[in-house]
């Protein structure tokens, strides 16, 4: 009996899994005819000076209307798109995209494109950085990568000369998703990031979770000894803001100031908030 259950539930996870991996493969078929289609967009959220609540940025974040799924979650595609090597495609779009959005917006504002560890593995991705700044005219110090700590894992000293080349292009260079890792403390000693993006994990559970305030003023503190600029991800409560800044963080984005909003947006934004404090 005991064989006989075994070999059934054998049955029904061997479906399970046919059946998930037949979704992905329909998933990473479609997002290759959504490339050449157009069914990508990039939509922008803000990233703020906690103290003057002044927009200094913002964060470029793919977007995926299927024709007939509708909005597929960056969550559910960005990992498939890894898988299948078509992050690099993807990525490069998005690159040339945020860049020439970007270009015509006030000089003042950065703006922050995610990518992957595959990216950077990838023999042309310095070219590509360089081409789509040159296209798009972006000024190479308006740009910033946002690089996650566990892409450091892999292969370290090779990315460490690609993000030193970056460097000396004059792009800026953020560890996003801090803390969620494994060597993030041993990259910033190798490499300088110009910022760390402390993890939404630990932002949301502030002033609930005592581990979370030790974690937030810890990481905030070690940018300021080290001249690294912080920026608290996933801020949703006034009280969360309050918590980040207290802890020494001066930088913020979050559903608190803006969820991402479509391109045609942002010199709306920029507007409201020049009115609302002229220069
Ligand atoms: P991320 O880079 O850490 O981006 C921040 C995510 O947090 C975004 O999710 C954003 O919409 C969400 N978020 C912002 N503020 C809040 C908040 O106050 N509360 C909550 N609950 N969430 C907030 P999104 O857009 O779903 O993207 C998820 C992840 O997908 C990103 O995390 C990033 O790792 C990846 N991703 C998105 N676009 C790209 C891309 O163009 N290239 C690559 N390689 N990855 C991307
Ligand atoms: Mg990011
Ligand atoms: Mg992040
Ligand atoms: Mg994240």
């Amino acid at each position: 009996a005991a064989k006989q259950r075994g070999r059934n539930t054998h049955v029904v996870y061997d479906a399970t899994m046919a059946q998930a991996l037949e979704e992905r493969r329909l998933i990473e078929v479609a997002m290759r005819r959504a490339l050449f289609a157009g069914e990508f967009a990039l939509a922008y959220q803000p990233q703020v000076d906690l103290r003057s609540r002044r927009i200094i940025g913002f964060e470029a974040l793919a977007r995926w209307t299927h024709p007939e799924r509708g909005v597929v979650s960056p969550e559910i595609f960005i990992p498939i798109a890894e898988e299948s090597g078509l992050i690099v495609e993807l990525g490069e779009w998005v690159l040339r995209r945020a860049c020439a959005d970007a270009a015509p917006w006030d000089p003042a504002i950065t703006v922050a494109v995610n990518v992957s560890s595959q990216q950077f593995h990838e023999e042309r991705f310095l070219a590509t950085v360089r081409e789509a700044l040159e296209d798009s005219g972006l000024p190479p110090g308006r740009l910033e990568l946002e690089v996650t700590e566990s892409a450091m894992l892999h292969d370290s000293e090779k990315m460490l000369a690609v993000l030193n080349s970056l460097r000396a292009m004059g792009v800026r260079l953020s560890m996003d998703d801090f803390g969620t890792g494994y060597c993030a403390l041993n990259y910033l000693q190798k490499f300088p990031f110009d910022k760390i993006k402390i993890d939404q994990s630990f932002v949301r559970n502030l002033g609930s979770k005592e581990e979370s305030d030790a974690i937030v003023r810890a990481v905030a503190s070690l940018g300021v000894s080290l001249g690294i600029k912080t920026i608290a991800e996933g801020i949703e409560t006034q009280d969360q803001a309050d918590l980040v800044l207290d802890a020494a963080c001066g930088e913020g984005q979050g559903y608190l100031f803006s969820r991402p909003v479509p391109v045609g947006m942002v010199p709306e934004l920029l507007a409201a908030q020049r009115e609302a404090h002229p220069a």
